[in-house]
């Protein structure tokens, strides 16, 4: 029986089912079971508030990519997993307990604690493998170990060492830097527009490349009389302006005055 038929029975149809499941031996339970999946009080969340939450490893069958997933149960925390890595169901190749991150839960578990535990990640700054033993691979590059001590990079990130978070802190204020000159450079251009978002990519102010994908430093704004939604400031050699069709009258005009 499913639990559809048995919503969509009236009252006493519903109890005539029940007696006739007792007499062919399937108890009321199993029912009730089959109603609360039917979209009433549902059972994963009685799970999370009854049940502590354990962790699971979940790995996929193709890159050999793994999540921590923290469930009541093995099935939730594939399902989970799944989708966290953007693989289907099938493609989970396995879904282990791993007792000795529960005490992470609800998660994440720190990187360095899984590097510990012999996960490896890329270093968000250079991209090099970063593992319990990266000692060798440094040694044949003639590097020193030493100066190769991992280190956590918000909530799911590492670094491969001191030397690259440096590099990528001074590359966050180097952008931040880049993007208040370009809102200057902007305002002194269209005193009077509203600023949208400053993109610049990078950590300095450059013209976009011929065959880029995008703009490299843009400015997305509004100005009065717009009917259209947003333009864009792309700078460059040549600055110019991305204005709707149905807006370049009313930009021109802005500009002349
Ligand atoms: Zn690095």
């Amino acid at each position: 029986m499913t639990a559809s038929v048995y919503g969509a029975l009236t009252a006493r149809a519903a109890k005539t089912l029940k007696l006739l499941l007792k007499r062919n031996g399937v108890s009321f339970a199993t029912v009730a079971q089959d109603k609360k999946r039917d979209g009433q009080p549902k059972e994963p969340e009685d799970d999370k508030m009854n049940k502590p939450l354990k962790a699971f490893e979940v790995r996929d069958n193709d890159e050999g990519h793994c999540t921590i997933q923290f469930a009541t149960n093995s099935a939730t925390a594939r399902r989970e997993g799944a989708s966290e890595l953007n693989v289907d169901w099938e493609s989970v190749e396995s879904c282990r307990r791993k007792p000795e991150f529960d005490s992470y839960a609800p998660g994440p578990v720190p990187p360095l604690v899984l590097i510990a535990h012999g996960w490896h990640f890329e270093c968000s700054e250079c991209y090099r493998q970063v593992s319990d033993d990266m000692g060798e691979d440094l040694e044949a590059e003639d590097l020193n170990p030493n100066d190769f001590v991992p280190r956590g990079h918000g909530k799911h990130g590492v670094f491969c060492s001191e030397a690259c978070e440096e590099k990528h802190t001074e590359d966050l204020r180097l952008n931040k830097d880049a993007k208040a000159e370009l809102l200057r450079i902007f305002n002194e251009k269209f005193p009077g527009a509203t600023v949208q978002h400053v993109h610049v990519f990078g950590n300095k102010l450059e013209p976009s490349e011929p065959g880029f994908c995008g703009h490299r430093c843009s400015v997305s704004f509004t100005f009065p009389g717009a009917t259209h939604g947003g333009s864009t400031f792309v700078y460059g050699d040549d600055d110019m302006c991305l204005v709707a069709t149905g807006d370049v009258k009313a930009f021109n005009e802005w500009r002349d005055n």
